[in-house]
């Protein structure tokens, strides 16, 4: 077993603080105040290990890989295979070339939507996705949809940011053919009830992908014993870097899937008369990959996974707990999504003020939280509300950012009244 892979199967023990050190850029100040990085739901921020994995590639490995007999590239295609196999039992997928490197979720569920799409999806069919859904899972469904005549239908939320399981129920149909759900909400934090939604959409003949944008960074995630079909996150999220994601998907379904797009990589044989395809995952990885992005993100997951998950969730659900209890008591302060499961996500609005100033105030005192629609404009228009100012947590926050938070927006609305 390589190094990276055995780090997999040992676990540290979960203290905050130490964790706080092996993140360089929690070290600096912003605006004078050191930095309370709050937007973790946007990215999170990378680990030292994960730094110095990008920094030792381009130092000591960096080469095309494949089609190299030069020991660079075999030493670089072997850390690019090594880095799926990572992500492979990160979320306990059957095969490694289940696991396909995309450029993050969106890039994963346009794949889905154009290749799966275009060859299944008939005029009148049925794709279901929520209200709730990140733009990223609603336009390319749009787009096959609109294309093939198919039919895009949306489950209603019910006030608290829950999905309403009735109403999904009645969508269902013989001609539902996908369902596409966040795992989790990145606006909202809610926690789907995705066996639930897997159990009901099987049922009736239909695949399910879910984005796991939000989920991974918070939780582990088994999709064999999830039974999904696809299964979408980024690498930036997961304290991985930019530019690089995952798209998991069953095997006989992406053998059955047309390439996404053509090139490099994905090809068996070539002429001017007909092109033969590859084999998975190549089939779907076109061009030159981002090869330290795959690396990086493999660095990113022995990361993570060092610690037990159980603690993981527990922390953050203190910090989630703490947060509620203390942005409760601002006067004027609502929660937008109050789930009864949820991640470490809070999305709230202040009577009277805009999201946008309330966030530049907090900026001003060293806080970055994120502002705006947070690419979920329907899910916005069903709140009527322009936006919201987000929370999003990551292992490395602490209760005193919290009660730092709380200080900050005292002060913004007095300033602001
Ligand atoms: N889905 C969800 C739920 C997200 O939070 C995001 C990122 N905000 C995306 C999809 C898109 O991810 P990316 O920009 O990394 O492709």
């Amino acid at each position: 077993m390589n190094k990276a892979l055995a780090a997999q199967t040992e676990t540290s023990p979960f203290d905050v603080e130490s964790i706080r050190k092996d993140f360089p850029i929690l070290q600096r100040e912003v605006n004078g105040r050191p930095l309370i990085y709050l937007d973790n739901g946007a990215t999170a921020q990378k680990p030292k290990s994960v730094i110095d994995a990008i920094d030792r590639y381009y130092r000591d490995q960096n080469s095309n890989i494949h089609r190299g007999v030069h020991h660079l590239s075999q030493l670089a295609t072997q850390a690019y295979e090594d880095a799926r196999e990572t992500v492979r039992r990160f979320i306990n997928a059957g095969h490694d070339y289940e696991v396909l490197f995309t450029r993050g979720t969106t890039d994963s569920i346009n794949l889905v939507a154009a290749s799966w799409g275009r060859r299944f999806l008939e005029p009148g069919d049925e794709v279901v996705i929520s209200t709730m859904e990140h733009h990223s899972n609603i336009v390319p469904w749009q787009m096959i949809c609109d294309e093939r005549r198919a039919i895009l239908k949306v489950i209603p939320i019910h006030e608290s940011g829950e999905l309403d399981m009735v109403a999904f129920q009645s969508l269902l149909g013989d001609r539902t053919r996908m369902v596409a759900i966040a795992h989790v909400s990145n606006s909202l934090g809610t926690i789907n009830p995705v066996e639930d939604v897997i159990r009901m959409s099987h049922e009736h003949g239909a695949l399910v992908l879910l984005d796991g944008a939000q989920c991974v960074p918070h939780m582990r995630v088994d999709v064999k014993a999830l039974d999904v079909d696809f299964y979408a996150f980024s690498g930036h999220k997961i304290f991985g870097p930019t530019g690089v994601g995952i798209l998991y998907g069953k095997e006989d379904l992406l053998n059955n899937m047309p390439p996404y797009q053509g090139g490099g990589d994905m090809i068996k044989k070539v002429t001017f008369e007909k092109t033969t395809y590859n084999t998975l995952p190549h089939k779907f990885e076109a061009g030159t990959p981002n090869i330290v992005g795959g690396i990086g993100l493999a660095a990113a997951i022995d990361y993570v996974s060092q610690f037990e998950p159980r603690a993981l969730a527990d922390h953050e659900q203190d910090l989630l707990d703490y947060a509620t209890e203390k942005l409760q008591q601002i006067p004027g302060l609502k929660i937008i999504g109050t789930a009864e499961h949820k991640a470490s996500v809070i999305s709230f609005i202040i009577e009277g003020q805009h999201p946008f100033d309330v966030g530049t105030l907090l900026d001003q005192q060293g806080i970055a939280v994120r502002t705006g629609h947070h690419c979920t404009q329907p899910l916005m228009d069903y709140y009527h509300i322009p936006g919201t100012v987000r929370a999003s947590f990551a292992m490395y926050n602490t209760r005193a950012d919290v009660d730092i938070l709380v200080a900050a927006l005292k002060r913004a609305l007095e300033m602001l009244s």
